[in-house]
């Protein structure tokens, strides 16, 4: 089967390649998978940013339908279409399985890092692990909620965000559109949409956001904010830049929550005094469960979110990271398996 691997030899650092699958074990379930979004984390894992993984097969926004099962699985039966998510597996026993914080399990797999991914032909999941796609919802769609969609949902539930309130949203890119929708037809929140680029400021207002802010064209966010509500009550930080980041903590009023999520490989800066005379909370927020994920697809089989996503072919996937990197996508991109 045809699959995405990590190549740092290779143009984006990934190239296609030719790859067989070992036999099930038990637990285990075989998706043929359909759809499989590119989010800016398989650019980060390709990159080396969170160490070399050459070889692994990419990918943490995979649908597919399942064509196999271990004899010992009742979770899941041939035929279910599910989700290949970054939670890939986690140990199920410890403090923070059991208590509602899987994503954080010491012993973690994640898929497209330390488990190989859906970003090919095939793909085996821990079927406990594996959360089914709702009746209605557009399996291409499904796949950007994988990631980009349960990422921001959770993060927004991070935020605390409650209805009527302001909560600015930094980078509108994959996660932005869906953090944007969530943020306003799911919590019933106020939302300012920052970014770099306008293309993407028009999507947001296309979308829903109530503002938009340029910082490149119209000065810092921070400051318009402040100046025109008072502050956000909360911020949502997806962009991959250090400048985001310090912009969002000076954007929030008194006891505002700063939800970091973007992966920019810097430190950002904190004054000690902002954060403990204004009570501010900065808080890193990590995909979601698959409780989240469960939620997160339901918001979008009922309307209420819609993923913008683009189907592209296999044989792009190279592109697709290039033009991810130079910030010219508009939501998704999504590799359709079906399309050679
Ligand atoms: P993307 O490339 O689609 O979107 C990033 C957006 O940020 C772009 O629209 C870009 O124009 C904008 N941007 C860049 N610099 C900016 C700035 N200074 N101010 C405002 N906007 C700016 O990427 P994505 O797929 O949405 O992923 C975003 C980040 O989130 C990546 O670092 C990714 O690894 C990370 N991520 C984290 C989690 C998590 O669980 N925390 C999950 C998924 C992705
Ligand atoms: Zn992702
Ligand atoms: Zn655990």
């Amino acid at each position: 089967m045809k699959a995405v691997v990590v190549n740092p030899n290779s143009k984006a650092n990934v190239e296609v390649i030719e790859k067989e699958l070992r036999p099930l074990q038990p637990g285990e379930a075989l998706v043929d998978i359909e759809f499989c979004g590119v989010c800016h984390t398989d650019l980060h894992v390709a990159a080396g940013d969170f160490g070399n993984v050459e070889g692994r097969t990419l990918g943490h926004e995979g649908i597919g339908v399942v064509s196999k099962v271990a004899d010992d699985v009742t979770s899941l039966k041939i035929g279910d279409r599910v989700s290949v998510a970054w939670m890939f597996e986690a140990c199920g026993r410890c403090e923070y399985c059991i208590t509602g914080r899987e994503t954080y399990c010491r012993e973690v797999k994640n898929a497209g890092y330390s488990a190989d991914g859906g970003m090919a032909e095939q793909c085996i999941v821990t079927a406990d692990y594996a959360v089914k796609v709702p009746e209605g919802l557009d399996p291409a769609q499904a796949s950007s909620i994988t990631c980009a969609g349960v990422t921001t949902y959770k993060a927004i539930k991070v935020a605390d965000v409650k209805a009527g309130e302001w909560v600015a949203i930094y980078g509108c890119g994959g996660l932005g559109n869906l953090a944007i929708q969530y943020a306003k037809h799911v919590f019933n929140a106020k939302v300012i949409a920052i970014d770099i680029n306008d293309d993407k400021l028009s999507l947001a207002k296309e979308i829903g956001a109530d503002m938009t802010i340029n910082p490149s064209t119209a000065g810092a966010a921070d400051k318009i904010i402040q100046e025109q509500l008072g502050g956000a009550h909360a911020a949502v930080v997806t962009a991959v830049s250090k400048v985001a980041f310090n912009s969002a903590v000076d954007a929030v009023r008194a006891c505002g929550k700063v939800v970091a999520v973007g992966l920019p490989s810097e430190t950002m800066d904190l004054s000690i005094p902002r954060l403990v005379l204004d009570g501010i909370e900065v808080i890193g927020s990590l995909v979601g469960t698959r409780k989240d994920l469960e939620e997160a697809f339901q918001f979008g089989a009922e309307g209420k979110v819609v993923p913008v996503v683009q189907t592209r072919c296999l044989h792009e996937v190279q592109d697709i990271f290039e033009e991810m990197e130079q910030g010219k996508i508009q939501g998704r991109m999504v590799i359709d398996f079906k399309q050679q």
